[in-house]
């Protein structure tokens, strides 16, 4: 069997060891165009900034590869062949193969705006970004960053650390207004004001100028606005890759059309991580998933199922984490931005501002606990995981609370002004000694037995 795996992003490198591990006779090759060998996207951040080196973000040695026999391709798939089962290549070469995975992860998105084919006018997603990022952002004074996700900030960051003034448009009335709720939202608000980054709120890109020479000059904001930049940084999302997909037969819509068992439309043809679409996501999950962490667990489940080992994609319980300047933040389960029926949460924030936790829980009895924020504070993914699992009343989970967090310190200081809090808020669900006697037991078998997962 000749695997041919297009991408060598997480989801194409964790689909190739595993089925390095599966069948230790198959053939494998893995090609992409961006780098020779994979490397963390999620660094890239990092080596901007000059806390790593580009060789830091390289999970694996250079000599990994061949120690696995993992063929590697540095090269762009231009168009592919189902019928002959045939790729072609853009160094004029073609690569037959038996079993074929799409994992092209995703692409900046741009939605039209005048002047954003300006030079100093970008996304950040791959290595080239990060190169003419650092080259165009040399030397100059001021940034406008489009865009309040996770990247938006990331890229805030980026300008402030190398003494670049960045001007944030955020189209929400707050941060990140889809995902966080007002209360959580501030919190990073704090961080924005705090490391002098001025957020235009309620605001989005209208145009970008040019300086008569190719160059980005300004950009006109929808609320009038004219701030002048050297530099736009465009983070108003990403889209399924599909340049190659879309050479061939394979059925595509906004991503890949995938099944449960990430096989397309064309046998011996899968898809998975970003470029994927879900044609029947399950309840609750969403068709297209551009996580670090879920690319890594389609790429597993995809490798079983080219192994013969048929195994539907199972997403399970949400989790995401990201980090706003200093303040770290963890999500999981369900976590809506917004007053939710039959949803109640309780929120507990210090008074420094640089810590907080939500747990949302059933309004009406047994009151399951349904998911966390936590800002500034580090939860075990295990154990959080099972509370939500295992429907743990919120009375149980603030009992216990202690077993969920990383740091002993913070729990012992923390945890009875969180119950305290708690009990004042919800006096009909109070939270007895009774119900917290448990607790040492409980802690000592969490240090014990969970492990996390960054
Ligand atoms: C700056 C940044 C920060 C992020 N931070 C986080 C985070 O904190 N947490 C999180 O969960 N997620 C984060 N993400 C998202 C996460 O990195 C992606 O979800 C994940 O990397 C997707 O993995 P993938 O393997 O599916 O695709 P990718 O990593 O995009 O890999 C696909 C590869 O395929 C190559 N390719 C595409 N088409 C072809 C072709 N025709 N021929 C050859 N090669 C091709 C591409 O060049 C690319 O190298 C971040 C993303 C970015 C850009």
């Amino acid at each position: 069997m000749h695997l041919v795996i297009i991408g060598n992003g997480i989801t194409g490198v964790t689909c190739a060891l595993t089925v390095r591990r599966l069948q230790p006779a198959a053939r494998i090759t893995l090609v992409s165009g961006e780098s020779i060998h994979h490397y963390s996207r999620t660094a890239l951040m990092y080596v901007y900034m000059g806390h790593l080196r580009y060789q830091d973000t390289k999970p694996y040695g250079d000599w990994f590869w061949d120690e696995n026999r993992l063929g590697l391709v540095h090269a762009t798939a231009t168009a592919l062949n189902t019928s002959e089962k045939l790729l072609t290549l853009d160094n004029g070469t073609t690569l037959a193969y038996d079993q074929l995975l799409l994992a092209t992860g995703s692409e900046s998105k741009r939605y039209g705006w005048p002047g954003q084919d300006l030079a100093g006018v970008q996304g950040l997603y791959s290595l080239p970004d990060l190169e003419a990022m650092a080259r165009d952002t040399h030397g100059i004074g001021r940034g406008v960053v489009v865009g309040g996700g996770l990247i938006g900030v990331e890229l805030a960051e980026m300008l402030h650390t190398r003494g670049i003034e960045p001007v944030v448009l955020v189209r929400d009335a707050r941060y990140w207004g889809a995902v966080l709720p007002p209360e959580e939202a501030n919190l990073v608000d704090r961080q924005f004001h705090e490391n002098h980054v001025p957020v235009r709120y309620g605001t989005e890109l209208r145009e970008i100028l040019g300086d008569g020479r190719g160059r980005v000059r300004a950009v006109v904001t929808t609320a009038g606005e004219e701030i002048e930049c050297q530099w736009v940084g465009l983070a108003t999302g990403v889209t399924p890759n599909l340049g190659l997909a879309k050479t061939s037969e394979v059925e595509t819509d906004k991503g890949i059309l995938v099944d449960a068992f990430l096989r397309t439309s064309v046998p011996g043809v899968f898809a998975a991580g970003d470029c994927a679409q879900h044609r029947q996501p399950g309840a609750g999950e969403v068709p297209i998933e551009q996580l670090w962490y879920t690319g890594r667990m389609q790429g597993e489940t995809v490798a079983h199922t080219i192994c013969g080992q048929a195994t539907a994609y199972r997403r399970g319980i949400w989790f995401n984490s990201a980090k706003f300047f200093n303040l770290e933040y963890q999500t999981y389960g369900q976590a809506p931005s917004e007053p939710t029926p039959g949803l109640s949460s309780f929120y507990w924030e210090h008074a420094s501002a640089r810590a907080a936790l939500r747990v949302y829980f059933q309004a009406e009895a047994p009151h399951a606990v349904m998911g966390f924020n936590a800002l500034g504070l580090r939860l075990r993914h295990a154990v959080c995981e099972q509370w939500i699992r295992e429907q743990a009343s919120v009375g149980t989970v603030l009992a216990h609370l202690g077993a969920a967090n990383f740091d002993p310190e913070f729990a012992r200081q923390h945890e009875k002004a969180i119950v305290a809090d708690f009990n004042r808020q919800f006096p009909q669900l109070a939270v007895t000694l009774k119900q917290r006697k448990g607790l040492r037991a409980l802690l000592r078998e969490a240090q014990e037995g969970f492990s996390s997962p960054r």
